[in-house]
């Protein structure tokens, strides 16, 4: 993907109607600090279009980025922060659970982990409720820069093992200080806009 232009174009609160929007939609879920503004902000060239944290877990809305008015990139809102209260978080799920359940045109949830950790009990669960919505996930394995490539295929399988995950499911190495791995992101986006 060229990228032309960007724009912010819904943001979607708790209370929020979901837009009926007519292009198809990629989302991103991940628990706060994991890089996930890092990793739109670098997939539409932009430095600072998606928020990144400095208030982690405050903001807990769903952001529609459009893109060249072909897609769009959905930032899901980051799970896990502890100083959020429980009816917070339950309220977070409900609206998260509402956009994968609801949305007409998403066609695939990347799934955020942080490539130096095990995934945690919070990052299980999003990967089985997104099995559960219908989605197979798609991993995406971020701050690569992070380990030294030595490294690479034991924290691959890591996450592999701890996510449980089937054989053949993806897992794309990711950094977005060299930008490594945003292409064969972009290339995976590309083929679904093509069928
Ligand atoms: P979010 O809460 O998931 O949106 O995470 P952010 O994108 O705000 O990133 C959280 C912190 O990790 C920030 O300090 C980022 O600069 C840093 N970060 C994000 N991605 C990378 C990366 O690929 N490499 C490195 N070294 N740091 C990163």
């Amino acid at each position: 993907m060229v990228i032309k232009n960007v724009a912010l174009e819904t943001v979607c609160g708790i209370t929020s109607v979901l837009p009926a929007n007519t292009k198809i939609e990629v989302a991103f879920a991940g628990k706060s600090n994991v890089g996930k503004s890092s990793l739109i902000n670098a997939l539409m060239n932009r430095k600072s279009l998606a928020r990144t944290s400095a208030q982690p877990g405050k903001t807990q809305t769903i952001n529609f980025y459009n893109i060249n008015d072909a897609m769009y990139l959905v930032d899901l809102p980051g799970y896990g922060y502890a100083k959020v209260s429980q009816s917070e978080k339950e309220k977070w799920g409900k609206l998260i659970e509402r956009y994968l359940q609801k949305s007409q045109m998403l066609k695939a949830v990347f799934l955020l982990i942080d490539i130096r950790h095990d995934p945690s009990a919070n990052d299980k669960m999003m990967y089985d409720w997104i099995i559960y919505n219908g989605y197979e996930p798609i991993i995406i394995a971020t701050k690569l820069d992070k380990i030294k490539r030595s490294q690479l295929q034991k924290q691959v399988k890591a996450i592999k093992t701890g996510l449980n995950m089937k054989s053949d499911g993806i897992v794309i190495p990711f950094s977005a200080e060299t930008k490594q791995g945003r292409e064969e992101i972009w290339n995976l986006i590309d083929s679904w806009l093509e069928t």
